[in-house]
């Protein structure tokens, strides 16, 4: 199979290409106009206290909606957008949408404590994230400590200079998670040495949490893992009651899942959270 795209973005057909390859094309193609044709938005996921059911912050989870192809979602594009250097592009609009978000909701009487965004590795590798997340937040007056970014462990593993941007984030007052906790290689010792606040319990571990033992072990350990550290845990994709009554015996009080909310649209959450 004939690559058929060079590392500028340059493209062209050619005739070996199979179906996949000019689909892939086609989205590429697509995805680089889609904030322009402003097709790209964002939905917000609700974070919660189990005993309480306030809400304690939301994350922002990017949506593209296509004209023809309708909604694409983002385990589809932002892939591509990382391996074409779309994502520094994409990746500064959603944290620009985000932190302007907070002050619309804020000056329409709704108080988000806190907003997560998501970061991806290649983000990283740009080197100027500091100085763009700092811009951001000056440009639109969200307060530093309410922003938090979530990355992966892979990315704080991997990513040569990831430690020097965490600490350099952290020196500017934005909080860190690290996202889907578990799933990735991870070395306990780094995380000793990060200013990291939150864990995120990965989803799959969540959701036979009633049923299969070692995902309940799992998710013990690591909910008895942040207690230790001193560290807030959030259980991902909590969609039962029997899942957020485990959850709050075993000492985590924090949980995002369809249980609580399906991710919604900016009007939607003031709708759903307005007093
Ligand atoms: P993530 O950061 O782990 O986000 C959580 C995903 O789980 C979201 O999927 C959310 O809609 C879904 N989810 C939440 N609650 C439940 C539940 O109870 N059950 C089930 N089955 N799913 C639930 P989504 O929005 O499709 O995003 C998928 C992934 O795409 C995200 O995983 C994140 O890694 C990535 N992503 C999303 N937005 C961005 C972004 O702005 N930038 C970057 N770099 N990545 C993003
Ligand atoms: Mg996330
Ligand atoms: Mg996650
Ligand atoms: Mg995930």
């Amino acid at each position: 199979q004939a690559k058929a795209r060079g590392r500028n973005g340059y493209s062209f057909y050619a005739p070996s290409m199979t179906g996949e390859g000019v689909e892939r094309l086609r989205l590429e193609t697509f995805l680089r106009r889609s904030i322009e044709k402003e097709e790209i938005f964002l939905n917000y996921q609700p974070q919660v206290q189990i005993d309480t059911g306030r809400l304690v912050g939301v994350e922002a989870l990017v949506r593209w909606n296509h004209p023809e192809l309708g909604l694409i979602p983002p385990i589809r594009f932002i892939p591509l957008a990382e391996d074409t250097g779309f994502i520094n592009q994409l990746g500064k609009w959603v944290l620009h949408e985000a932190c302007r978000q907070m002050v619309r909701w804020q000056e329409a009487g709704l108080h988000v404590p806190k907003i997560a965004v998501n970061l991806s590795a290649k983000q990283f590798e740009r080197g100027s994230i500091v100085n763009m997340v700092a811009d951001i937040l000056r440009e639109t007056g969200l307060e530093p400590q309410r922003l938090q970014l979530e990355v992966t462990e892979s990315v704080i593993m991997n990513t040569g200079d990831a430690m020097v941007f965490i600490n350099d984030l952290h020196s500017i007052g934005v909080a860190l998670a690290i996202d889907d906790f578990g799933t990735g290689y991870s070395s306990l010792a780094y995380l000793k040495q990060l200013p990291v606040q939150t864990l995120k319990i990965d989803r799959s571990f969540i959701k036979d949490i009633s049923t299969d033992v070692n995902d309940e072990a799992i998710a013990i350990a690591i909910i008895q893992l942040g207690k230790s550290m001193n560290l807030s845990v959030i259980a991902e994709g909590v969609e039962t009651e029997e899942q957020a009554g485990f959850l709050l015996r075993h000492g985590c009080n924090l949980a995002q899942g369809y249980y609580y909310s399906r991710p919604l649209t900016a009007g939607d959450m003031l709708a759903r959270w307005q007093k």
